[in-house]
């Protein structure tokens, strides 16, 4: 397919904020190309070259986009600085840069999308010495060929930032209207499941193609990353029962560990990887947990379901996840760190045991394969401890003993449901003290005075409206990070963080892309009319970098406002 007709819908999602027309345009659009590469149309669509589950990048930063504009058009640098700190987009830059370019291109081979695709797949591959220089090569031969609508595109593509709002609930719909019916609601389930099995939408779109019965076989299998199930809340220990327990009354309680979540592979090659939540693969990172896993889990295939927690080999304690955060995207020092941080690993779910997936089997005989299968040890590995009760009052001492346990409370599981891969189906539901806690997600910062100047020491922070896809601003968090810290999150280490991401300055306040996610507490949610969400947090404080987080992950506005409503509850008795 010609690039150009790919990026006439680009800029027709563009024009269209309503997420029902995103999805009514893009279902037509993939009508059309039934007959064509679908995979490369897919991912560009997402803004990507890969499936979602696949982590390369490509190491592109803003000011290489620069130099690659500059390369194909002949224009100076700073002309293209200038003019990206008035409009704020580099796409919109490269498509105003283009629009004067001489007109040797109109003889020049037109762009096609397996062009693209090649170019942009190459990027991280290239090592070693002048890989700038290749790297702007590949973009500039690219641009070269470019319209200034193409231009604009290749640009946000480059830098992650694609803007016509294609997340992945509108892919999904698109699939499910383009293939089947629209009110077909078996269809939207079966591309959705697919969709967490696998996590890559060209693979469910040819599929889909296909018939449901071909979505029916797509499987989950060791070493290909799926999206993990997903827990509600329980407002107490009553409703816990009531939303999970069986037939018999009864319902499994576990203690909630406080760590991150860790799916476990083994392929029938004996090969080990270690997925996070976001599908981050982190096997490299742990190999303490290669030794336990074969040393304490006795199956030749399988995926298991975990939280990894952090412990003191002094003092022979349990510690919260921000102490053992760094040790996720920690890329040296590795044997250093686990000696120093190392993790025990409790073991709750299975989901593919000895060349089978387990998912559609009842919890009740995913926890007994686990039981047989898994050796205890106390900080290596172990299962989740856990009781099956219809007793409330059991249930309650059950809880109080989690929390003198020092964990973070306890899981409500219902022992009749399947595994559903990336859903929040109200299978497990947790329960925790603490309430007054979200995750947000970075969208703002602001520099510091003084001896804090040259560092973002102030964060604006958002939550997400799951229909939209839209983050909404809900607070400025400054309170709770400090100039000095283990844990890799002083003022001088998230500047380095956050400092990639932006995308425009001003003054003493930066915009940034929506990726870094952080847990803030706080002591109430307000209503406000000075921010977007209509809500603001009181007295906010940072208490942990989420690395093993995504922006799907964060608080919801509806979560926020049903927070709100019972905290005005509270007050009027
Ligand atoms: P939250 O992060 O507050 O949404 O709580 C859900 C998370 O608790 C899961 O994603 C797991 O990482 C973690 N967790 C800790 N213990 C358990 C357990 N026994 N069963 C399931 N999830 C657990």
């Amino acid at each position: 397919m010609h690039y150009s007709k790919l990026c006439e819908i680009y800029e027709e999602l563009e024009k269209n904020p309503s997420r029902l027309k995103k999805a009514e345009i893009l279902s037509e659009f993939l009508k059309t190309i039934k007959h064509e590469k679908h995979r490369e149309i897919i991912y560009l669509l997402q803004g990507r070259v890969w499936p979602d589950w696949e982590e390369k990048e490509f190491g592109i930063s803003e000011q290489l986009t620069i130099k690659a504009i500059s390369r194909a058009t002949g224009k100076p640098e700073e002309e293209i600085v200038k003019k990206w700190k008035k409009i704020g987009d580099l796409g919109e830059v490269a498509a105003e840069t283009f629009k004067n370019k001489s007109q040797h291109t109109l003889f020049s081979a037109k762009l096609t999308t397996t062009k693209v695709l090649e170019n942009l797949q190459a990027l991280p591959d290239l090592i070693g010495k002048g890989t700038v220089d290749k790297k702007i090569g590949l973009i500039a031969e690219l641009l070269s060929s470019a319209s200034p609508i193409e231009a604009k595109y290749i640009a946000r593509t480059l830098l992650n930032d694609l803007r016509i709002g294609t997340g992945s609930g509108t892919i999904r719909d698109s699939i499910v209207w383009a293939c089947f019916d629209k009110e077909d609601k078996e269809a939207f389930e079966k591309v959705q499941s697919a969709y967490d099995k696998v996590t890559d939408f060209a693979l469910v779109f040819e599929k889909a193609l296909k018939g449901k019965h071909e979505l029916d076989k797509i499987e989950i299998s060791p070493g290909q990353p799926l999206k993990v199930m997903l827990a509600l809340k329980a407002e107490d220990i009553h409703d816990g029962f009531e939303r999970t327990k069986n037939d018999k009354g009864e319902t499994a309680l576990e203690y909630k560990y406080d760590g991150f979540r860790m799916l476990i592979n083994k392929d029938e090659k004996g090969n080990i990887k270690i997925f996070t939540r976001r599908l981050d693969e982190v096997t490299k990172q742990f190999p303490e947990v290669i030794e336990h896993v074969n040393k304490y889990v006795k199956a030749d295939t399988f995926i298991i379901d975990s939280e990894a927690v952090g412990y003191d080999k002094k003092t022979k304690k349990y510690t919260t996840f921000q102490h053992i955060s760094q040790r996720i995207k920690r890329k040296y020092d590795i044997d250093k760190l686990s000696e120093e941080l190392p993790v025990e690993i409790n073991v709750f779910d299975i989901l593919y045991y000895n060349g089978k997936s387990a998912i559609d089997m009842p919890f009740e005989k995913r926890r007994e394969i686990l039981e047989k299968i898994i050796k205890t040890e106390k900080f290596k590995f172990r299962l989740a401890e856990q009781i099956i009760t219809s007793d409330e009052k059991r249930a309650a001492k059950f809880y109080k003993q989690a929390l003198s346990d020092k964990e973070e409370g306890i899981m409500f599981k219902n022992l009749a449901s399947p595994y559903k891969p990336g859903a929040r189906v109200g299978h497990m539901l947790k329960m925790k003290p603490a309430d007054n806690e979200f995750d947000l997600v970075i969208v703002g910062a602001e520099y510091g005075t003084g001896k804090r100047a040259g560092w973002l020491t102030s964060f604006d922070v958002a939550c997400r409206d799951k229909e939209s896809g839209e983050f909404l601003d809900i607070g400025k968090v400054s309170t709770g990070l400090k100039e000095k810290s283990e844990e890799g999150t002083s003022y001088e280490d998230m500047t380095n963080l956050v400092k990639p991401l932006i995308k425009s300055e001003h003054g003493k306040s930066v915009k940034i892309k929506p990726k870094i996610v952080i847990t803030v507490v706080f002591q109430e949610v307000q209503g406000s009319p000075s921010y977007n969400s209509h809500y603001a947090l009181r007295f906010p404080r940072f208490t942990a970098l989420r690395t093993d987080r995504d922006t799907e992950d964060i608080a919801t506005i509806d979560e926020v406002k049903k927070l709100h409503e019972k905290e005005a509850l509270k007050r009027t008795f």
